[in-house]
């Protein structure tokens, strides 16, 4: 008896899960294109997405982070305008060179129209604001390129906007130009994501947008006591703009113990880390990818595993805090170097569906869960 409705749910929950948008916030992949120059088009034997695994696990829309590590490519100026054209141009190829893979997306109506055509929508999201080199007019500059979120900080402060990374951060929130910069993503139409920021940032951007305002990739604090994680108190602020929480897969970021795990394990692998670093004999970008790749290895034999369940229990945490409108899904897939053992790529996206299920949410939950919360913020900010 058990074993046949246990089928039986399997079933529900991979119908369920085709029938749904799904609507993923934030991957790092981006970069993989640029710095790899991977081929999305078939299966890749690392990383986290390609065409075949989005569909295997249903995704339906992607948003690719436009990140630019400012230790990398300068907090402003000219490389980090670089370093994000050349991530955009990498994502909008992907539609041009494939389009019965990928379509080109900025609005929801566009994801709904990929979907119905069994494409994967394609759409873009700033990872902090160095990129905008202190001046307005390249918001609209991104804002045309496609770009329809941007998190105003990364983990490395700005002069206009504190992270939740960096010892500024811990006092610094916007100043008169970030407020401008919100106003700014706010007229033309532009997602306000808080992942990553600090506290007075965060408090600034909810206080000054008058859209809804966004986490692309984040937890709850409650549960992983983490600096860049919502504490109950912004969770239930941000839901009252209208916006979305959009928890992250991360295991640093949702399993309770696991940052100060990673810090010891991180202190002993520090010269393996550094040799492989000097042996790669590439560019920065590719001497970061050596650090991660030594970093993902020693992760995975000493750090305890992370199932899907503790995502749901982020879930859960929001729902229970501001209801079933105000959650989705933000995996940073392709920049962590670790990931739950039952989500290890986009394709093993069921299993996400099947423990929403086995918890109790009906179906109508678990579209908004998703993607259908994101889809409703998405019209709700394009509107003029
Ligand atoms: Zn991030």
């Amino acid at each position: 008896m058990t074993n046949k409705s246990e089928t039986v749910t399997a079933v529900d929950a991979l119908e369920i899960h085709r029938r749904a948008i799904i609507v993923d916030m934030h991957a790092d992949t981006a970069q993989r294109l640029v710095d790899e120059r991977v081929d999305l088009e078939r299966l890749l034997p690392d990383g986290h997405l390609d065409a075949v695994r989005a569909r295997e696990g249903g995704l339906d829309a992607q948003f690719f982070s436009i990140w630019v590590e400012p230790e990398l490519f300068g907090g402003g100026g000219p490389r980090a305008i670089k370093r994000a054209e050349v991530q955009i141009e990498a994502v909008r190829a992907l539609a041009e060179k494939h389009p019965e893979t990928w379509e080109l997306a900025t609005t929801a109506g566009d994801i709904r129209h990929a979907a119905a055509n069994r494409r994967i929508a394609a759409l873009m999201g700033l990872e902090g604001g160095y990129a905008i080199d202190e001046n307005l007019k390249n918001i609209d500059r991104y804002y045309q390129m496609g770009v329809r979120y941007m998190s105003p900080a990364w983990s490395v402060s700005l002069s206009w906007a504190g992270s939740s990374g960096d010892a500024a951060g811990k006092s610094r929130g916007l100043n008169d130009f970030g407020r401008q910069v919100v106003r700014e993503m706010n007229r033309l139409g532009m997602m306000v994501d808080v992942s990553h920021v600090s506290d007075p940032t965060f408090w600034d951007i909810i206080n000054n947008s008058t859209k809804p305002v966004i986490a692309s990739h984040s937890g709850c604090r409650a549960i992983a006591n983490v600096p860049r994680n919502l504490t109950d108190e912004m969770i239930v602020a941000l839901a009252k703009t209208g916006g979305v929480v959009n928890v992250i897969f991360y295991p640093e970021h949702i399993e309770p113990g696991w940052t100060d795990k990673k810090k010891k394990v991180d202190a002993e692998i520090e010269p393996l880390v550094r040799q492989a670093s000097e042996a790669e004999k590439g560019d920065a970008a590719h001497k970061k990818l050596a650090r991660d790749r030594v970093r993902a290895a020693k992760y995975l034999k000493r750090l305890p595993p992370v199932s899907v369940a503790r995502i749901v229990d982020h879930i859960d945490h929001v729902v229970k805090l501001a209801g079933i409108d105000h959650v989705g899904i933000g995996s940073d897939f392709d920049g962590v170097q670790a990931v739950p053992t039952d989500l290890k790529s986009v394709a093993d996206l069921p299993n996400l569906t099947k423990e929403l299920l086995r918890r109790g949410y009906s179906e109508g939950d678990i579209d908004k869960i998703l993607g259908g919360n994101m889809l409703r913020v998405m019209e709700e900010v394009q509107k003029k």
